[in-house]
């Protein structure tokens, strides 16, 4: 068939995160674009991960500071928060990306379908209503779902998705999981006033993350009341009173078990068997560097594919494939190496580079550790325990950057930055010679011995 015949030159299954960059780059390219979305527009990100996660998180943030405004002589209450009137607001806000979304998708002419789709073939798609899209280029952007361990009862508990559906914080919660929504959840349900215990399978939370600030969150999470069962691998659940759940060797029951224990894939019923796309032993969609799978012409980006599994970085994998495909950029692809990642919890913990244990089996010992270990001003002011903890990879005898890792309030908007730098190949003489900022906690990053 040649070009002129075809309906499109890319069809986009899913229009979430990646979905949605590449659809809107290949049409900036002039490509005729048709994207498939069953649910709504801006996938995981907008409706069940950053965004909202982000306002809770957001409203948690508030509670502790009324606490530390009481302990700092402002005459307030306990932070109360009236959930339902929160959710209107947060839901406000998402309703606007939607329209926002679905504003720039009709400027772009774009043709939306509101279905799921399946390959019938590499150039293929067909709707749920049995209509048929060929397209040059079809793009997999199905992103993943969370998935329930397979332990007796789990079906008792509930996981990330149903979090963004309560209008209360249960009193008692177990979180099961001690990955980075886990730890997200545990700490702003702690601070918006639940009792939480958190039941971790490995010795410690966050395997992946520097070792000395995970054990320094472990302390503030501890200092803030949650509960860490640590080396705790959860058996089964168990009705208890009431409504409650039991989680074994988890003492009386909770109000609620959120079930922290990854995520697979979307790709049932996607058809990639026909279309000849191979997948990994996890089920990810297999692509290569350039975002290619194993079947020409189709591509794969986004938390389907198993790689860093970050909104920007399915942003950024779409838009430099839609480059390459549409925009006569030969060698556009992503560099995976030094993706800068926040973890929301209390405080912040950012992160970019190696850590020191990954430096060293890398560059052996020929690696340096940088760390500034200090109360920020406002706990200090109020005389709460809570320290940050900011620290520096280096290696060599230039002392290259080549991890950073912070801890603290701030960190957060803190590590974007410096994120640049690494990437630039920054060594530790010109964070010495950049004169800092005070007093802020960031200026402990430039001062580091
Ligand atoms: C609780 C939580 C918090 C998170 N917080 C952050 C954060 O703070 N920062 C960050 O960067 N990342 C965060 N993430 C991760 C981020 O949400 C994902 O990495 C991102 O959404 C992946 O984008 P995607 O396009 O691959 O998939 P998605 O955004 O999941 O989009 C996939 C879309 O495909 C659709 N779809 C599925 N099957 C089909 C089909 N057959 N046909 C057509 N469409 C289909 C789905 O309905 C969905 O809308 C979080 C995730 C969770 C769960």
């Amino acid at each position: 068939m040649s070009g002129a015949e075809l309906d499109f030159d890319l069809v986009v299954l899913g229009g979430g995160s990646g979905g949605l960059a590449a659809a809107f780059r290949a049409a900036g390219h002039g490509a005729r674009v048709a994207l498939l979305e069953p649910g709504d527009l801006g996938g995981t990100c907008v409706n069940a991960g950053c965004v909202p996660k982000k306002a809770m998180w957001l409203a948690a943030q508030i509670a502790g500071r009324i606490e530390m405004a009481a302990q700092l002589g402002f005459e307030v209450g306990a932070p109360k928060l009236d959930w339902p009137e929160f959710i209107t607001h947060r839901q406000r806000y998402i309703a606007g990306i939607h329209a926002s979304y679905r504003r720039r998708l009709d400027a772009a002419g774009i043709v939306t379908v509101a279905s799921r789709g399946r390959l019938v073939d590499a150039s293929t798609i067909e709707c749920e209503d049995g209509v048929r899209l060929r397209a040059a280029h079809v793009l997999v952007a199905t992103g993943g779902r969370p998935q329930r361990p397979s332990i007796e009862g789990a079906g008792l508990g509930l996981v990330s998705d149903d979090f963004f559906h309560f209008n209360a914080a249960p009193a008692r919660v177990a979180v099961v999981g001690g990955g980075y929504i886990g730890v997200e959840l545990a700490g702003l349900l702690r601070l918006l006033g639940s009792e939480v215990e958190m039941f971790v399978r490995g010795p410690r939370l966050l395997g992946s993350f520097d070792r000395e600030l995970v054990e320094r969150l472990q302390e503030n999470y501890r200092q803030s009341g949650i509960t860490l069962h640590l080396d705790h691998d959860v058996g089964s659940l168990a009705r208890g009173e009431g409504d409650r759940v039991r989680v074994d060797g988890g003492g009386e029951g909770f109000d609620a078990v959120l079930l922290a224990t990854g995520r697979v894939p979307n790709t049932d019923g996607l058809g990639l068997e026909a279309a000849g796309v191979d997948t990994d032993d996890t089920g990810h969609v297999r692509v290569d560097a350039r975002q290619d799978t194993s079947a020409d012409g189709v591509h794969a980006v986004g938390d389907v594919t198993g790689r860093v599994a970050l909104t920007p970085v399915a942003i950024a994998a779409a838009r430099r494939l839609m480059d390459r495909l549409f925009g006569g950029v030969a060698d556009a692809r992503l560099d995976y190496d030094d993706i800068a990642t926040v973890l929301f919890s209390h405080p912040p913990l950012g992160t970019v580079g190696l850590t020191a244990e990954r430096a060293r089996e890398i560059h052996g010992d020929d690696v340096h550790e940088y760390r500034a270990d200090f109360r920020d001003m406002l706990h200090a002011l109020a005389d709460m325990p809570q320290r940050s903890l900011f620290k520096l990879v280096c290696t060599g005898a230039q002392r290259r950057v080549v991890g950073i890792h912070l801890l603290g309030e701030g960190a957060d908007e803190i590590l974007q930055g410096f994120a640049v730098a690494l990437k630039k190949g920054i060594i530790l003489d010109d964070l010495r010679d950049t004169v800092a900022i005070h007093p802020t906690s960031a200026e402990e990053v430039v001062l580091m011995n």
